[in-house]
């Protein structure tokens, strides 16, 4: 369902460069799980290697020990339905004269489409439907102002969430986060060398340092191992709060925050706002996993594990198909039957989207014998669509957009239902103005960047 969710991974002048790259994008699958890529500049030559699938599926450490350069960049995908091919496949490359630039890109660029149509007129032709390669073809076209001038003036043109990762086939490495800094970016360094990724997590397997996350409107050049930072425009900060909720691997840190530590307060605070009298407090997980710790050791009710996952099968919550979810459920969650016969339970999620992994679980919990099934969900209703790269982009599909909390404890079949309130997701997070920090859109319908709610679904990441 989330088409945000992408994984981007650059490193500077590293001679296990390609080596390194992979095991970013192993750190990054949990972002994208539908298509592997990473584009290494060698003897002044960019080289691309892709495929659909997992990292493990299309990578191995025998492949990319093969794979000479010393500056690479990597991007894992998740798509919609439909998109999965590998042309849409990222890093994507282009060239001009005899220069080359390869991208990687994590957010929906939401002017893509008017920019598309600007640069089709001009004669520019395009082979992807990524919104990714309308900025490629921007870089391209300003390349007349030199290479950092023509980064500059191309992201000032995009509007939206990008995280952007620039490769040039004389390997500098250029790094852009968007105005309001939507979705995170951050610089670490091994030994000499820069490294980028999306999360924390990426540098750790690498053994790098953390040193930053890029701030709004942020643009770094990166050549051998020296590094430029350019303030561009800076706008609102909106950092996407859904980083924190779901995306992020709980082991990553994000503005000094450790996201597991984060989730534990959100579900602290769920316990505040609304206690209920169980035998138990369960995750459903993994996503509740977090949360419902922290439910568990704010109330005092003991935390079991009720549901067990079944470890060998990917994410119910970003795969494309409807269907392919809902069988997904039943493969993928069983609950433990003789710990829950006769109880009554706390059950502890992260969010509902779609509402129909709960739907069926709530299901198949009933089953067991159960007494009493509290509902309790780590973060606001989600009532709005995300313009910004995440695949929630319809709010039809959105199973709170038009239901009350009481309807839709009666289509759960639940004994009660209880969110998270905006403000106590705001105040658990423990950001200073966090009012002023987020971008919460899909709860409150406040966007802090204007979109064209009728461009084409199909022009994401
Ligand atoms: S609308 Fe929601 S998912 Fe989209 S960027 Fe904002 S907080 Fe994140």
């Amino acid at each position: 369902m989330i088409r945000e969710h992408c994984g981007i991974f650059g490193i500077a002048e590293n001679p296990n460069a390609a080596n390194n790259t992979y095991l970013g994008l192993y750190a990054l699958q949990h972002r994208g799980e539908e298509s592997a890529g990473i584009a290494v500049a060698h003897n002044g030559e960019i080289k691309l290697y892709k495929g659909l699938g997992l990292v493990a599926d299309v990578f191995n450490i025998k492949k990319t020990d093969k794979i000479s350069g010393a500056s690479a960049i990597g991007h894992v995908r998740y798509s919609t339905a439909g998109n999965t091919t590998l042309s849409n496949a990222q890093p994507i490359i282009a060239h001009y004269k005899n220069q080359t630039f390869a991208i990687a890109h994590n957010g929906n660029i939401v002017n893509a489409h008017i920019l598309k149509k600007q640069l089709i007129r001009q004669g520019i032709k395009f082979e992807t439907t990524s919104d990714s390669e309308v900025f490629l073809k921007l870089l391209i076209k300003n390349l007349k102002y030199g290479f950092e001038e023509a980064v500059k003036k191309s992201a000032e043109i995009i509007k939206g969430a990008f995280s952007i990762i620039i490769l040039t086939n004389k390997g500098e490495i250029a790094a852009i986060k968007d105005p309001n800094g939507f979705r995170p970016l951050c610089l670490g360094k091994i030994e000499k060398n820069y490294i980028l990724a999306s999360e924390t997590c990426a540098l750790d397997i690498n053994g790098a340092e953390f040193i930053k996350e890029l701030d709004p409107g942020e643009i770094v050049i990166i050549r051998n191992d020296k590094i430029k930072s350019i303030k561009n425009k800076k706008d609102k900060r909106s950092f996407c709060i859904f980083e924190y909720i779901y995306f992020a691997r709980p082991d990553s840190i994000m503005f000094n925050k450790t996201v597991y530590k984060v989730r534990k307060n959100f579900g602290k605070k769920l316990a505040a706002e609304s206690s209920a009298k169980a035998d138990m407090v369960i995750p459903l997980p993994d996503s509740g996993n977090y949360a419902a710790l922290g439910y568990s050791q704010a109330t005092g009710i003991p935390f079991e594990l009720g549901i067990i996952k079944n470890q060998y099968i990917g994410r119910t919550f970003i795969q494309p198909e409807q269907i392919i979810r809902e069988i997904g459920v039943k493969i993928k969650l069983n609950p433990v039957k003789e710990i829950l016969k006769n109880k009554n339970i706390v059950i502890v999620d992260d969010s509902i989207v779609r509402g129909s992994t709960i739907k069926m679980i709530a299901k198949i919990l009933r089953k067991t014998g159960i007494q009493k099934i509290h509902l309790k969900i780590a973060s606001p209703a989600h009532k709005y669509p995300c313009p910004y790269g995440i695949d929630f982009s319809d709010k039809k599909e959105l199973f709170a957009a038009d239901k009350t909390v009481e309807e839709m404890k009666d289509i759960f079949k639940v004994d009660s239902l209880s969110y998270l309130s905006i403000s106590g997701l705001l105040e658990a997070t423990g950001i200073r103005k966090p009012e002023i920090f987020f971008c919460k859109a899909c709860f409150d319908g406040v966007y802090p960047v204007d979109f064209d709610i009728n461009a084409d679904k199909n022009f994401c990441v």
